[in-house]
């Protein structure tokens, strides 16, 4: 269908919308009453699916996917990747006659076995048992996608090890969402609210990228092979003229833009905003919020489909957290809420915030959670990427703050204080005291882009994520240490005979004890590290140290009490964030080398040689020849420099090679191959600014980020 030549362009797209999901309205229209029924009670109340049924599901969805042109269907799932992985099997099944029919059995959807040893596993999966189980998650809506010709219904899934481990992102994700749920809906019941059945976290995941053309990438293997540019001098023009962010939207990014909403309506991701970001060549795309399981899935078509259309428009989609020295990196803002089945945000302050309960309570266990496992939630972000950009000056420090806005902060201090009046204070007064506040307009809460946990109105932003990276395992921290602590104000609760003196009492404890998490100043500043530091905050500014404090047990010990990552499967999972750091900075190592040796080195002798010529010439000629003179001792001494640089990368990678210990060789690619590998890149940048252009092999830093 050609949608632009389409009469009725006002239904466009209403009709556009979920058009490949097999949607709610998809199901009613096609199941029968009972089973609709009980797939929307397993959807909804979190019940097991009842087996019996899933063959009727099964074959009304092949129908509607055979429909859409599908011949494949495939479990869709994350394995500890970062990104997913499908297995299509096409649903032709022989008959006796030498024909086929098209079949697709309810065992096939709810259950598959994915051979997972290449797979990352983190030593859980033993190699003599190398079967992986996929099962389906039905509160992901199933959908179909096409491929370029190839058409397939995608069945999202949860994927673990024959022994039950988790092997993927979403598993742990759906435990986490249980234990927020049972501790939530304590707590809500404890407060008086006796209507709550479940309560589920929300969330909307803002995604930043690049967009480069296509043939500048095809000139640039560091852009292919690594995602970010190990080389290029800065531009001449950068991003400080300001006039990138919000700006018009050249035609062609555009019409970027309009396919790919399209593309993502179509798949039940409602991208809604559009806009651009302050780097040139950079900007941002936000879905409405949802469940934070789907909306984990979300972003990850989001992902995908960015870089496809991408493709199609002849560009290449950067996701790397930073992909250009010296301009904005990106991000991936994590808008975080909690809600009840009634559809209530626990996180809505209300117009009496200070009389609010809920909210208060809601807020305080956040508050708590974030205080007391903070390098928690900074170790889910730690990805080499992200090294590069937190506490650079253009996104949050790597120190985990809270940041409520002036309001909220004021009701927090007389919480604080109205306790500490000894003799039993009247709590009471408390929130009388602050009733003269006004109700929180959303622009005052939302001020401070330099936290990085941001109260926002009527959720909480976590912007530390790096913009390549699932979101999976930072909502799965914050669902589980907000889960911690209001399973601990519910305990509270039960026990309680005056359950609102008990409440505020509650409040004024984690105002008390929690107060230097809250910093509403410009987190990017010195003065903020410094005074973090003072305040104990801890700061762990690279992701190796950072993944390493995912084996202490009085932080990551919460996930294993609450049954979300056992201690092995904690384990596998620093295994598996170490090994994937070495890798990374291994394999930008070896691009370093290639590139340095096999494309600048020959620019360089080459343009030596040239001036060494030119030299000569002038020399033969009597001319003073001053500009080639200085000019070629300049790329003599930055060529002398580049070598050596190059010889002492080639020595550190084969020096990490000959590590055998997985902690010793990340701690070595931090502080040497990485180290060695910017040298070659100084050296290289320096180069780049005097050498003749026409001989420089790598497209510029000015044609990538300003041509489109
Ligand atoms: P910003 O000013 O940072 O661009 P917006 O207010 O436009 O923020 O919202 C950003 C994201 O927050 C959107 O994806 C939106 O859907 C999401 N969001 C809004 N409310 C909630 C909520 N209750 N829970 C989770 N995400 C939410
Ligand atoms: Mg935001």
């Amino acid at each position: 269908m050609n949608d632009e030549n389409r009469s009725d362009l006002k239904s466009l797209v209403p009709d556009l919308y979920g058009a490949d999901v097999f949607n709610d309205s998809v199901m009613r229209e096609r199941l029968p009453k009972s089973v609709y029924t009980k797939l929307r009670a397993a959807i909804e109340e979190g019940t097991a699916m009842d087996s019996a049924i899933a063959d009727v599901v099964a074959t009304a969805m092949k129908d509607w996917a055979l429909e859409k042109g599908a011949t494949h269907f495939s479990h869709w799932f994350q394995p500890m990747t970062g990104s997913t992985a499908e297995k299509h099997d096409a649903f032709i099944s022989p008959k006796n006659d030498g024909t086929i029919m098209m079949e697709f059995s309810g065992e096939a959807l709810i259950k598959g076995e994915p051979d997972a040893s290449n797979f990352p596993s983190g030593g859980l999966r033993a190699t003599f048992e190398a079967r992986g189980y996929t099962a389906w998650d039905c509160t992901s809506p199933v959908f179909v996608k096409k491929d370029g010709e190839n058409t397939t219904l995608f069945i999202p899934c949860a994927f673990c090890s024959y022994t039950g481990e988790a092997l993927d992102a979403k598993t742990p994700l759906l435990r986490s969402m249980d234990v927020l749920n049972r501790e939530a809906v304590r707590a809500l019941r404890a407060l008086g609210n006796t209507a709550v059945k479940r309560v589920t976290a929300t969330l909307g995941a803002e995604q930043e990228y690049f967009l480069v053309d296509r043939r500048f990438v095809e000139r640039r293997l560091d852009l292919m092979l690594t995602g970010r540019s190990l080389f290029g001098a800065p531009s001449p023009k950068g991003q400080e003229m300001e006039d990138q962010y919000f700006g018009t939207l050249p035609d062609r990014i555009g019409s970027f833009m309009a396919d790919l909403n399209k593309q993502l309506w179509r798949l039940g991701v409602s991208a809604k905003t559009q806009h651009n970001e302050a780097a040139p060549g950079q900007y941002e795309v936000a879905p409405i919020y949802g469940t934070v399981n789907v909306a984990t899935d979300w972003n990850q078509l989001m992902m995908e489909t960015l870089q496809n259309v991408a493709l199609r428009h002849g560009f290449v989609c950067l996701l790397h957290e930073k992909p250009f020295a010296g301009v904005n990196g990106s991000g991936k803002h994590n808008n975080w809420s909690i809600s009840t089945d009634a559809g209530l945000n626990l996180l809505e302050p209300g117009l009496t915030p200070h009389d609010n309960v809920t909210f208060l309570v809601c807020l305080c266990a956040v508050v708590q959670a974030v205080s007391r496992y903070g390098k928690l939630l900074r170790a889910a972000v730690a990805t080499p990427g992200n090294d590069y950009r937190l506490g650079a000056n253009e996104a949050p420090p790597a120190i985990v703050s809270v940041f409520l806005g002036e309001q909220l902060t004021a009701i927090f201090e007389q919480l604080a204080k109205g306790g500490a009046g000894g003799g039993g204070p009247n709590v009471k007064d408390i929130f009388l005291g602050a009733s003269t506040l006004p109700k929180l307009p959303k622009d005052m809460t939302d001020r401070n882009r330099t936290s990085p946990f941001a109260f926002t109105g009527n959720k909480f932003e976590f912007r530390m994520l790096g913009s390549s990276q699932s979101p999976a395992m930072a909502n799965t921290v914050l669902n589980t240490i907000v889960a911690e602590s209001l399973g601990e104000m519910a305990d509270a609760l039960e026990k309680s005979r005056d359950v609102a003196a008990t409440a505020r009492a509650l409040c004024v404890a984690v105002a008390r004890e929690h107060r230097r998490v809250i910093f509403n100043g410009n987190g990017y500043s010195e003065s903020w590290r410094k005074e973090a530091a003072r305040r104990g905050l801890p700061n762990i500014d690279n992701s190796v140290d950072s993944i390493l404090t995912l084996l202490e047990k009085e932080g990551a010990g919460v996930l294993e009490k609450h049954g979300v990552l056992s201690g092995g499967e904690l384990r596998s999972r620093v295994e598996i964030m170490l090994e994937h750091y070495v890798k990374t900075l291994n394999i930008e190592a070896r691009t370093s080398l290639h590139i340095a040796q096999r494309q600048i080195v020959p620019a360089v002798v080459a343009f030596t040689g040239q001036v060494a010529e030119a030299v000569r010439a002038n020399k033969a000629a009597g001319a003073k020849g001053v500009l080639a003179a200085g000019l070629l001792k300049k790329a003599d001494a930055l060529s002398d420099r580049l070598g050596k640089a190059v010889a002492a990368l080639e020595k550190a990678l084969a020096e990490c090679g000959g590590e055998p210990d997985l902690v010793k060789k990340a701690r070595f690619c931090r502080d040497r191959v990485l180290r060695d590998m910017n040298a070659v890149r100084a050296s290289a940048d320096e180069l780049e600014r005097i050498v003749d252009s026409r001989l420089w092999p790598l497209p510029s830093y000015a044609e990538m980020l300003f041509y489109r």
